[in-house]
């Protein structure tokens, strides 16, 4: 386990021009998925050639947040990814039959992320994002083995007690030697509508405020690097409902203001 792979992982490789951002939270349901999926429409859809792997192989995603409705297929013995919006995905959820429920243990998860990266045609990617699962498991360890020079983005919202899982999160890449490429908070603020209504900008802290800037605070305190905010993305129900609907915010409407943030954080990128 953390071993070497059978077949090499081609953005592992010296010389690979891909840059491999690993995204992490501390906890679930922060919208680290919901940020995956955005960042990678959004680079898509400015000209770049994107894969993304869900990580998160037994909570997988994806599959429903970008609208994939392709199938991989086989080609030769590699196999093709099913391309969604310009991105091409791999995920659990395109093998499992019936939403069945997946339960593979330590040693199998890394086996299939390891065959997520090195059995698909992959073919010259800018950018490979992969949405792990939540926390400091199996998988987030697996990943630092198989792609080393992956960088960490760590996704929280403003809420204390989730941004102080989130540090741990971001803190392991100093095990792993990872680099920390940012933090994202989202859920950060509601905008008011009635307020927004009468032309006034009126946030509710729904979440708190803060756990952004503490986490990179603390990454920078534990790293001993520069940990950027990359961006504060508001709560927006149009952002639930495109992950549920198959088409992110970013290309459904992307002058909302959490489209917005979204598309200039994937600049920085
Ligand atoms: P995670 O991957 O961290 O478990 P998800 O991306 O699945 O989180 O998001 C959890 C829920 O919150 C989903 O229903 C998603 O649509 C919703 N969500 C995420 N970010 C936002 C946001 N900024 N505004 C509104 N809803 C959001």
């Amino acid at each position: 386990r953390g071993g070497v792979p059978e077949r090499a992982v081609p953005f592992a490789q010296p010389g690979s021009l891909t840059r491999v951002y690993a995204v992490a939270s501390g906890k679930g349901g922060v919208g680290k998925s919901s940020v995956t999926a955005n960042l990678a429409a959004a680079m898509a859809a400015d000209g770049l050639s994107v894969g993304l792997v869900d990580a998160d192989i037994y909570g997988f995603s994806i599959p429903r947040m970008l609208g994939v409705t392709g199938r991989p297929t086989k080609v030769g013995d590699m196999i093709m990814p099913p391309v969604a919006l310009g991105v091409k995905v791999v995920s659990m959820g395109l093998f499992v039959r019936d939403n069945a429920p997946v339960a593979f243990r330590g040693p199998k998860l890394h086996r299939a992320l390891e065959q997520f990266l090195t059995d698909f045609a992959w073919g010259d990617l800018d950018v490979l994002l992969l949405d792990l699962p939540p926390g400091t498991g199996d998988i987030a360890i697996s990943v630092s083995h198989l792609l080393p020079s992956s960088e960490v983005l760590v996704v929280t919202t403003p809420q204390a007690a989730a941004a102080e899982v989130a540090e741990r999160a971001g803190t392991l890449a100093r095990q792993t030697s990872q680099r920390v490429a940012g933090v994202i908070e989202n859920m950060a603020y509601l905008p008011c509508p009635h307020c927004a209504a009468e032309g006034r900008d009126h946030r509710l802290d729904v979440f708190g405020s803060g756990g952004g800037a503490a986490v990179a605070g603390a990454l920078e305190a534990a790293l001993g690097l520069p940990v950027p905010v990359l961006g504060s993305i508001p709560i927006e129900p149009r952002l639930r409902e495109g992950g549920d609907s198959g088409l992110p915010l970013v290309l459904a409407d992307p002058t909302a203001p959490a489209a917005v943030t979204l598309r200039e954080v994937a600049l920085r990128l």
